[in-house]
């Protein structure tokens, strides 16, 4: 162990390679902590990634709306002095999360100065940002185009040493080049092989909980028309159970602007672009199709299937190999329509580099315990809300009912008070935990603004309600303007 030659802090690191397996947002914020804390740190991803601003197949899903929430925008800007300047400057819009227009069950909410940040727009150039940043550190290294094949361990299994890995393209690393590691970190999304790699290794699958939502995005882009966003930064009429359909649409860029689709449980949004303005006009909010119908489209639409959320407890297992940890989507996959996952990935991030600088090692199942504290209040958020749809599957509990008959009138009231936005906006952007909503003041002025609250207009037809309504004519479009 020598001098820590990172630049940001220990006079001694805690090893001599950490190795971070994919190098998208979770990677990189992994890659980015552990450059102050090892000496080495060797980034791996199948895709080439450096440079890289756009589409790309290890990461299909970045194409669609993305929103940082504002707890991930505070993380962000502590780990990388200047984002926010660097941000305005790539042309990614920061705004305050309550100036959005967001509409709950087809209602506008009231917009509000809430002080919170978000950055929304291009998830690909907000990603290469900071990976740029990341690699740019003395101490990091990114080998692309090049698949970790599986683990390396101890002859007893019971510490991780390394990975192999095999050049993509035939080109570098052969089969099964071995590469030695003083820690092991699968950020390797949902896709993650971790629990087949530890059933090879004579350890047990994290036991699985899953949200089915059946859930598709489809994503066109437009060039922007003056006036489109003079004012809010996008408007983003969310799924509600009377209104299944569900769109984010805002700036991308200085001048382009996305608008996603979403739809559940196989209403998916069509990507033929006729059928795709269909839909658009289906939503319960009009400006969206009023914006986008005669705009000049700058990509064709693309579809993402999202069929369930998904949490693989590892925190659950008994045994665990030393040195190895698994973070971001590998561990939880959220329902992205309430954008939560690079938020988490950031707090995981703080917390990895909290635990490590506190204990001097790694604790695998503890760290694994602390992600899981951290996940727990997103994913009960974002499942709550899906068991509010009534085809969703899934047991609800009196507390589930309590929860969402709330937070409907919560929604409700936040269409009259400023102050309502601000605090459901503070539990949104994971800046403050949930029972801060139920304080008694707060309580009591959510049913007082809440008590003409109207019955949600559910509409008729197949138990999910989401059946297909005519473009124009439905009570979902009136709702919006009611
Ligand atoms: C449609 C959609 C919209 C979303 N919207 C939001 C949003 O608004 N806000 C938000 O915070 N989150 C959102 N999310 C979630 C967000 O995209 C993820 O949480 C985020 O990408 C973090 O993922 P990750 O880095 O863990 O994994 P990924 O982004 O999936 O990256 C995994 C990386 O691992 C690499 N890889 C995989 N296997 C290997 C291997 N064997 N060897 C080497 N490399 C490998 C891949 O190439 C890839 O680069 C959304 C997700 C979806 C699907």
């Amino acid at each position: 162990m020598g001098e820590h030659t990172g630049g940001h802090g220990l006079a001694r690191p805690l090893g001599d390679r950490a190795v971070v397996v994919g190098g998208s947002i979770a990677g990189t914020l992994a890659a980015r902590v552990l450059s102050e804390l090892y000496r080495e740190v060797l980034v791996v991803d199948r895709d080439g990634v450096l440079g890289v601003d756009g589409p790309r197949r290890g990461a299909p899903h970045s194409v669609h709306a993305h929103g940082l929430h504002a707890r991930g925008y505070l993380i962000l800007s502590e780990l990388f002095p200047n984002l926010l300047d660097e941000a305005v400057a790539l042309g990614l819009p920061v705004r305050d999360f309550g100036r959005m227009r967001w509409y709950f069950d087809a209602r506008p909410i009231r917009t509000a100065d809430t002080g919170l940040k978000s950055i929304a727009g291009n998830r690909p150039v907000l990603e290469n940002h900071l990976r740029s940043r990341v690699a740019a550190l003395p101490n990091v290294e990114y080998r692309e185009r090049t698949e970790v094949l599986g683990l390396l361990t101890t002859p007893g299994r019971e510490r991780v040493t390394g990975v192999s890995l095999r050049a993509r393209d035939g080109e570098g690393d052969e089969p099964g080049t071995r590469v030695d590691a003083d820690l092991v970190v699968d950020a390797t999304g949902r896709g993650s092989r971790l629990p087949v790699w530890l059933g090879e290794l004579g350890y047990g699958r994290p036991p699985e909980e899953r949200m089915k939502i059946g859930l598709a995005y489809t994503t066109r882009t437009f060039r922007r028309r003056p006036g489109t966003f003079d004012g809010p930064q996008a408007i983003n009429p969310v799924a509600s159970p009377a209104h299944p359909r569900g769109a984010f649409f805002g700036q991308a860029m200085t001048g382009d602007c996305r608008l996603s689709l979403t739809g559940i449980l196989g209403d998916d949004p069509p990507a033929d672009p006729e059928s795709f303005l269909e839909f658009t006009r289906s939503l319960p909010v009009p400006d969206i199709y009023e914006a986008v119908r005669d705009a000049d489209p700058t990509s064709d639409p693309v579809s993402f299937k999202f069929p369930s959320s998904v949490w693989r407890h590892y925190e659950r297992l008994t045994r665990f190999p030393e040195r190895l940890l698994v973070m971001g989507d590998a561990v939880c996959c959220f329902n992205p329509v309430y954008g939560q996952g690079m938020t988490v990935a950031a707090m995981e991030a703080m917390a990895l580099r909290a635990h490590l600088r506190r204990r001097g090692e790694l604790d695998s199942l503890g760290l694994q315990g602390e992600f899981a504290r951290i996940i727990t209040r997103p994913w009960r958020l974002s499942t709550r809300g899906d068991l509010d749809f009534p085809a969703v599957p899934g047991a609800r509990t009196i507390s589930v009912r309590l929860h969402n008959a709330y937070t409907g009138r919560l929604q409700y009231a936040a269409t009259k008070d400023p102050a309502v936005t601000t605090a459901l906006m503070r539990v949104m952007g994971l800046i403050d935990p949930p029972r801060v909503l139920w304080r008694p003041g707060l309580v009591a002025k959510v049913l007082w603004l809440s008590r003409d609250k109207p019955a949600s207009s559910r509409r008729t037809g197949d138990a999910a309600g989401t059946s297909v309504h005519a473009p124009g004519t439905s009570d979902a479009r009136r709702g919006a303007v009611s």
